[in-house]
């Protein structure tokens, strides 16, 4: 018989039944009474979780689209971006930015840190910047940007739009909208919110809604704020078919959040993330971003000299474990585990166990049942 797969890639995340039995549910008109009321409860309810005085939007695509969507709200032809990049989701937004005619400014960290406050601020500085972009958690590197305290320099500057990139964050790392001064903040349905991919959500605060009203018409069409508003507010109203079984899932998803408590989900990320490091540093692998940077949606891990990065991917799905390799300069050199959404310590324990089989079958020298030892220890 095959193994079932734990998919521990960083996104898609997996799901779990309640969740997939919103996506295999019999599809309805989605002018249906009931489906409206599910789809507007959604929206309020996302509203809250993030805590926007502001609009959020609930469109069918991907985080790709999220990252097109925001910028293009928020900027026209000529205007100036800054691009706070550390790393290959960050450099993303260049080539999205300069294909619509922006004048484009980045400032980037080698692979596992991330650009200072400070040195954002003296860049912000020097010019008269529509938006700037920062990405909360690069996934090719596991290193997590200080939004918080990069909304505190937004702030002094009026005239910029601050732009979160939260598809490997939110709803697993601690965010919220108006609080930490973010303008637009998005993700996709993937990742921590533990939904299949389908969706894009994206968070957008009054400065962010009031600068898409100075910029009149727009070129893009399907992801104009002004097309989706009304009926964000209203969803009986039609713009363009809503993903009818995939908002379902993702209220699912919401309603499981809002039982556990956002702020113990942000937590329970800590812990589970904690164990992880420990047990695969135990192990002998290195975890790439630094203690104080480091994410708690996913790790970018290291090998250890004489482990095969082909071979030992393909020994641990064998086993039954789903993980991605490292990207561009690290590809061959590391793999990256994601554990956000809804992870549970069964999980957590099979992804260790597999890993020590792998290193076992690989004949691999380490001391074994360490992995284990150290997660029993952790809890
Ligand atoms: N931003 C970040 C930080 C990501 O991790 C990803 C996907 N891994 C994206 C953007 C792009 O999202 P998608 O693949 O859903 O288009």
């Amino acid at each position: 018989m095959m193994n079932k797969k734990l998919v521990m890639i960083p996104g898609p995340t997996p799901t779990v039944r309640s969740i997939t039995d919103q996506m295999g549910r019999e599809t309805v008109a989605f002018g249906d009474p009931s489906f409206v009321k599910d789809f507007k409860e959604l929206i309020i309810n996302l509203k809250k979780l993030l805590k926007v005085d502001g609009e959020c939007f609930v469109v069918a695509g991907t985080g790709t689209l999220a990252m097109e969507m925001a910028v293009s709200n928020v900027t026209k032809r000529g205007d100036n971006i800054l691009i706070v990049s550390n790393g290959f989701f960050g450099d993303r937004f260049i080539d999205i930015c300069e294909r619509k005619g922006l004048n484009v400014d980045v400032l980037s960290a080698p692979w596992g840190e991330v650009v200072s406050p400070e040195t954002i601020e003296k860049k912000l500085k020097e010019k008269n910047y529509a938006a700037m972009t920062v990405s909360h958690v690069d996934t090719a590197t596991g290193a997590r940007a200080p939004i918080q305290e990069i909304g505190k320099v937004a702030k002094k500057f009026p005239e910029t739009i601050y732009i979160v990139d939260g598809v490997a964050a939110t709803a697993g790392e601690r965010e919220y909208v108006d609080d930490y001064g973010i303008d637009i903040l998005f993700t996709a349905s993937q990742k921590a919110f533990g939904v299949a991919p389908g969706l894009l959500i994206l968070w957008a605060g009054q400065k962010a809604l009031a600068r898409r009203k100075a910029l009149g018409t727009i070129p893009e069409y399907y992801i104009d704020f002004e097309k989706w508003i009304p009926i964000m507010n209203d969803p009986s109203k039609y713009f363009a078919t809503p993903a009818v079984n995939m908002i379902w899932a993702l209220k699912e998803s919401v309603r499981m959040i809002n039982e556990e408590g956002i702020e113990a989900r942000y937590d329970r990320h800590i812990s589970v993330s904690d164990s992880i490091n420990e047990a695969i540093e135990a192990l002998g692998f290195t975890i790439l971003a630094k203690n104080e940077n480091r994410c708690s949606t996913l790790s970018n891990i290291l090998y250890p000299e004489g482990v095969n990065d082909i071979e030992f991917r393909k020994v641990l799905a064998d086993e039954g474990v789903m993980v991605a390799g490292g990207l561009a300069a690290y590809a061959g050199k590391m793999f990256r585990l994601g554990h956000m959404g809804n992870i549970d310590d069964h999980t957590v324990y099979s992804t260790i166990a597999a890993i020590e089989r792998t290193l076992i079958k690989l004949g691999y020298k380490y001391e074994k049942g360490i992995g284990l030892k150290t997660l029993l220890e952790k809890k």
